[in-house]
């Protein structure tokens, strides 16, 4: 299980990613949040002062913010305040290497931006209009022209970019079901990577891939960008492909909308899970990534673990390879344990290959 604390520290490495640096952290436990506030109404208060004495320029807060409670919270404490759905998102969008990937996240983003517009812009465009044409009604007539408010703009745009952003997602779904029906035709395994953040998915992919590529051919030119061709020791080949990081407390309506990266999931014959096993909470970070392959209901798909980074390992440490199935130590960054890992994904895959022959007649 998750703590609490583990929760925050998690928070503050990613802040930590995306570029904010942690001076301190609070903690209250309440039976449910505040409406207005989220913390109650004292500790809100403790936080005013502690934000003004540490000339603190940001406040991060580990779950979803109403866009009512992030108003509040804006004007009672005047410095930026990001909760963790937005702060993930940064993250996301600084690692978004795909172009499905930048648009999904970009869509999140404009989803998630909409309803928390402030009413400020509005204020702001009235005093302006004032100082045109006097006080008054007739003040706001020259601000109405076209019949709209700096904020109804903004909202408008955001919802025309939301409506281009979706076309656009729509239209690289469509190439990708394309490739992966010529794919499908090649008959050559589809391992993903599947892992939560920051346990080594790129790093593991790319020095994969880099070891063992083969020439680009006609064939597989038409490949998206995170899936690879390569050809393992034992000379079978697989097509690789990566996916987008795990991570626990992802709000629902992030999950939805990478819910079409992950069709690669679906989709493989072995998933390839990435553990940090120098992490304190891999077994935690390994049993998140687990629910949601359950919610995509691929929790059962023949299984690789890639226990990463043992160079971070102390000699003396015992790794229980018991604990995740077919568990191979790596360390993706040193290159170490990588022939075992593919001799173990060459085996995995034989194994289920013998098993669909068994199924036929
Ligand atoms: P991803 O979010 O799962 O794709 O993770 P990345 O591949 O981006 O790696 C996250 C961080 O872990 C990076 O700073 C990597 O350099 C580091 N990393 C990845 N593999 C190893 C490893 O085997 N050993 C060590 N020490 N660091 C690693």
């Amino acid at each position: 299980m998750w703590s609490v604390e583990d929760s925050l520290n998690e928070l503050e490495a990613l802040a930590q990613t995306a570029g904010a640096m942690a001076v301190g952290r609070m903690l209250q436990r309440l039976p449910h949040p505040d409406g207005a506030t989220y913390v109650g109404k004292g500790r809100a208060q403790e936080l005013v002062e502690i934000v003004k004495r540490l000339d603190i320029e940001l406040v991060i807060f580990d779950d979803e913010l109403s866009p009512n409670q992030q108003r509040t919270l804006e004007k009672l404490l005047d410095v930026r305040i990001v909760d963790r759905t937005a702060l993930i998102l940064d993250i996301f969008a600084l690692h978004a290497h795909t172009r499905e990937g930048q648009l999904q996240v970009e869509l999140a983003q404009m989803e998630y931006r909409l309803p928390r517009l402030s009413n400020q812009n509005v204020e702001f465009t009235r005093q302006a209009g004032g100082s045109r044409g006097g006080t008054g009604v007739g003040g706001a007539i020259g601000v109405r022209g076209p019949g709209e408010t700096k904020l109804e703009i903004d909202r408008r745009r955001i919802r025309s970019r939301i409506s281009d952003l979706k076309e656009e997602i729509e239209e690289v779904r469509k190439q990708r079901t394309i490739h992966r029906r010529q794919r499908s035709g090649q008959v050559l395994p589809v391992i993903a990577v599947v892992g939560y953040t920051n346990a080594g998915k790129s790093t593991l992919f790319n020095t994969l891939t880099s070891a063992g590529v083969i020439a680009e051919n006609q064939l597989f030119a038409t490949l998206d960008p995170v899936t690879r061709h390569i050809v393992l020791p034992s000379n079978q080949e697989i097509l690789l492909t990566d996916t987008v990081g795990f991570i626990q407390k992802l709000p629902t309506h992030l999950v939805a909308a990478f819910r079409a990266t992950l069709e690669e999931v679906v989709d493989a014959d072995v998933l390839l899970e990435v553990v940090d096993i120098h992490h304190e909470n891999a077994i935690e970070q390994s049993d998140t990534v687990n629910e949601i392959l359950g919610d995509l209901k691929a929790q059962d798909k023949p299984r690789v673990t890639a226990l990463n980074k043992i160079d971070l390992l102390d000699s003396s440490d015992e790794i229980d390879t018991s604990l995740y199935p077919n568990a191979v130590p790596v360390s993706a960054l040193q290159k170490i344990g990588l022939d075992a890992l593919q001799e173990k994904i060459a085996e995995v895959l034989a194994q289920n290959m013998e098993t669909v022959q068994l199924l036929l007649p």
